[in-house]
């Protein structure tokens, strides 16, 4: 049972639930506050065997001054679901950065740091186009084991020190085990916390479950969770479950396209109808990463890139984060060049996610007026 209360409870409004949860034998409350940019919403769980909770009517907190909502939950998604009448989804906020429902972010960056100098130039190019978040991959998991494995610890320090310097405050960056989790906590920390970190936990590894307990029990850093390319959803949400359950409420959840022969001639069959679907059973913000299901940079008849329209299916859904590969020069990247933007796309790619999110909300003023 979930307890959710007004924004503007009584400072008692607490303590009158859990004398109430009190009476209860074998029922432990849980407080959780979710912090928003703009909201904090206070939920009280109740968790107890199924005969107790059947035996619990709803009025006893429902009635209580203070008390918004009471909703009875099963297991499944029980911390980030949406559970219906949990209309709100409060996101949360890291290093000045929102995430909710209310915009949306640009993470334009290179899969892979190669080189000092294309990390400038692609951290100076975001600084001109006014975009303060990226991606930067250090720790690469690859198919071969002969292919470029990342650049590792050795590269964090100048990639926060750039990132710092051109005023860049988030970086996605994946990691697959809790050594990289500690390498980023100490070159952030020797960089004077120069940017900040959104640990991304690869398709791969989307049930590495010592991972996803690792991620959610570090509060510092949110994640940003890549759905399973072979998985269903459930299990990928699931997974993003485990996150919460130690204790970390700030995840994105990320659709980066399945793996099927049926996508061809995309890398990945792209799966961006599930935005609604994520949205309406989940309160997390949703990212789609259009590079890693297309793959390659073909244009339609009307000029516009296979990779910009898929942009605009994620974020005319209500996507809060779009991850895009970038490069100054793909043709020399070492990992995954032939999905990589150039850098003089940067400034005409933010301009179409910004006309393509005016659309969205337009048609949504207008659903809501009907
Ligand atoms: C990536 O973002 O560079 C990446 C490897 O993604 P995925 O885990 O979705 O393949
Ligand atoms: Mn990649």
């Amino acid at each position: 049972m979930i307890i959710t209360l007004d924004s503007e409870a009584p400072a008692d409004t607490v303590r009158s639930i859990l004398d109430e949860v009190a009476k209860h034998p074998g029922v432990t409350p849980r407080k959780y506050d979710y912090r928003g940019a703009s909201v904090t919403v206070t939920e009280i769980h109740l968790i107890g065997p199924p005969e107790i909770m059947q035996t619990i009517p709803e009025r006893l907190f429902s009635e209580l001054p203070g008390v918004r909502s009471v909703v009875r939950v099963s297991t499944r998604y029980r911390l980030i679901g949406r559970h219906g009448e949990r209309h709100e989804s409060p996101g949360f906020e890291y290093n000045g950065v929102a995430f909710d429902e209310s915009r949306v972010h640009v993470f334009a960056g290179l899969c892979a740091v190669d080189t000092r100098d294309n990390v400038r130039k692609m951290m100076s190019a975001l600084a001109a186009s006014g975009v303060v978040t990226t991606r930067m991959g250090a720790y690469k998991p690859r198919t071969s084991p002969y292919d470029f494995q990342g650049l590792g610890r050795e590269c964090l320090p100048w990639t926060f020190e750039l990132a710092g310097k051109h005023g860049i405050r988030i970086i996605a960056m994946e990691v697959t085990n809790e050594r990289h989790i500690e390498e980023i906590q100490e070159g952030l920390r020797a960089s004077g916390n120069a940017t900040g970190v959104m640990l991304q936990v690869g398709t791969r590894n989307a049930q590495n479950f010592e991972l996803l307990k690792q991620l959610g029990q570090q509060r510092t850093f949110p994640v940003l969770f890549k759905r399973g390319m072979g998985i269903t959803l459930e299990e990928s949400l699931n997974a993003c479950e485990y996150i919460a359950s130690e204790g970390n409420p700030k995840i994105v959840f990320c659709l980066r396209g399945v793996k099927t022969h049926l996508g061809d001639p995309h890398r990945n069959l792209v799966d961006f109808a599930h935005v609604p679907v994520v949205r309406r059973q989940t309160r997390l913000p949703v990212c789609v990463d259009p590079s890693h299901s297309v793959g390659r940079l073909d244009c339609a008849p009307d000029r516009l890139q296979d990779i910009f329209h898929v942009i605009g299916q994620g974020v005319i859904c209500g996507a809060s984060m779009v991850l895009v590969d970038f490069h100054p020069d793909p043709k020399t990247a070492l990992c995954d060049g032939a999905q990589a933007l150039r850098l003089e796309q940067l400034p005409s790619l933010v301009e179409y996610v910004g006309r393509v999110r005016t659309a969205y909300q337009d048609v949504c003023a207008t659903a809501a007026r009907a």
